[in-house]
């Protein structure tokens, strides 16, 4: 009789990123403190001899794309190029036909602590911190890349002042009997018809919502966006951003694919007494408005906590909503406008005003009821953080320890790019 031989097989859960949901945000990268994570002109990818588990990268992305894991025989984890060119991501295959493991051969399951760790990262929570306690459910990825929900235009107005340099448009879109319900926060994801300079679909845009959950026209199937077209990247290079000028150009009755909606996180209280803190830049100011016109929308506003907003442009005419911001009432909201580029004035960044409105913040800073949301340019990020750090030394708080505890609570949101 002949026993069969067993050679010991190394059996490893593999980190992947799913190319077809992903939308190079890059977050991923930036977030991996062992270098893990790299991308090409067309996918994001793990190296699987890097990645060390550490499930950082798992709750910044926007769309889960990076929370994808196969069982693999870890002497032919995929490699990085082969990566590289997927469209898709591989099935799970069962393990005994991908490397031959036999009923004699042994498997060496992962330890049970990462594995733990794993179903952790896997339930879906998405974002930096939790949302706050109040917050409505939301309701994410109902329609992808394959089946996207098909929206029709029934406004695109332009925001900004005809002279002024930039096209920031409000584009509205009607889902007419497609259940696509959004809450303030969320994003959405367009797909800009056409094929990249490889032959492919362009990849997914994100989009916040600015529109409150029921409707940009109260009880209408209807959402509305912030975009400005782009025409030069953050260094001023001439670039011609794919979505936004396909956005920006469409009229009325287009229609337009749409997939989403995403985020679990960057999501409103909705607890009587709650304070809104919200700090943005240019475009970054369409969640705020979309928080702003719930609470307004509110039967009874006066239950609600502060709503205080720091709101920076170039110019007046070069803010989103500035005129309708203007007339809104101070006891209903506090509107602090940093303007960078009025002639013959200092340049004024809202970190600026954060600090010039020190004991105000301090003190919205110091109630358990206030919740902060910062959006717009990734640079506004280190200023602000130095403001607060600031205007706390100074009244005897400590902006590290009180940021720790916001994040953990779900009351500190950030969403820049
Ligand atoms: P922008 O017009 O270029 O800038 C807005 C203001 O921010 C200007 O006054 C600018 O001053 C100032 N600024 C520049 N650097 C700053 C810094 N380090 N700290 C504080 N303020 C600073 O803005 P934008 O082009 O609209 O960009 C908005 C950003 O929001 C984009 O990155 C966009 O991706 C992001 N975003 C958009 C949405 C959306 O739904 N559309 C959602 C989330 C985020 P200067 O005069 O010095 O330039």
């Amino acid at each position: 009789m002949t026993t069969a031989t067993t050679t010991p097989v190394t059996i490893m859960r593999q980190h992947l990123i799913d190319p077809e949901i992903c939308i190079r945000c890059n977050t991923c990268e930036e977030t991996c403190p062992v270098d893990a994570i790299s991308h090409d002109s067309r996918n994001y990818v793990v190296d699987a001899s890097k990645c060390k588990y550490c499930y950082n990268c798992i709750s910044p992305c926007p769309t889960g794309a990076i929370d994808n894991w196969r069982h693999v025989v870890a002497e032919t984890a995929y490699p990085l190029a082969e990566q590289l060119l997927w469209d898709t991501l591989p099935e799970q295959v069962a393990l005994d036909e991908s490397a031959g493991v036999g009923a004699g051969d042994t498997a060496t399951a992962l330890p049970d602590d990462v594995e733990k760790i794993a179903a952790a990262s896997t339930s879906g929570q998405g974002g930096v911190a939790p949302p706050p306690w109040s917050a409505a459910h939301p309701y994410i990825n109902l329609y992808s890349i394959q089946k996207p929900a098909v929206a029709t235009v029934s406004g695109n107005f332009r925001l900004t002042a005809p002279d002024a340099s930039s096209d920031i448009r409000h584009i509205v879109l009607d889902f007419g009997n497609a259940s696509f319900p959004v809450l303030e926060g969320q994003t959405i994801g367009i797909l800009a018809p056409g094929l990249d300079a490889h032959g492919k679909p362009h990849h997914v845009r994100l989009y916040s919502v600015a529109s409150p959950r029921d409707g940009e026209r109260p009880r209408y199937n209807n959402l509305s966006l912030t975009v400005k077209r782009v025409t030069a990247d953050h260094e001023g290079k001439d670039v011609r951003g794919i979505a936004s000028n396909y956005l920006c150009d469409l009229k009325k009755g287009d229609k337009v694919n749409v997939v989403g909606p995403y985020g679990t996180s960057f999501l409103m209280p909705n607890h009587p007494g709650s304070n809104l803190l919200m700090i943005c830049t240019g475009t970054g100011s369409a969640p705020m408005r979309a928080m702003t016109e719930r609470r307004r929308r509110k039967a009874q506003p006066k239950e609600d906590g502060k709503l205080m907003l720091f709101f920076g442009a170039r110019t007046p005419d070069e803010l989103p909503y500035f005129g309708p911001l203007t007339r809104l009432p101070k006891e209903f909201i506090d509107i602090n406008f940093a303007f960078s580029r009025i002639p013959a004035q200092p340049r004024q960044y809202v970190q600026d005003l954060i600090r010039s409105r020190a004991d105000e913040v301090v003190g919205l800073l110091r109630s358990e009821n206030t919740y902060l949301y910062l959006c717009g340019l990734k640079g506004m990020e280190k200023g602000v953080d130095e403001a607060f750090t600031d205007i706390c030394g100074r009244n005897g708080l400590e902006w590290k320890a009180l940021q720790a505890q916001l994040l953990q609570n779900g009351r500190y949101h950030v969403e820049t790019y």
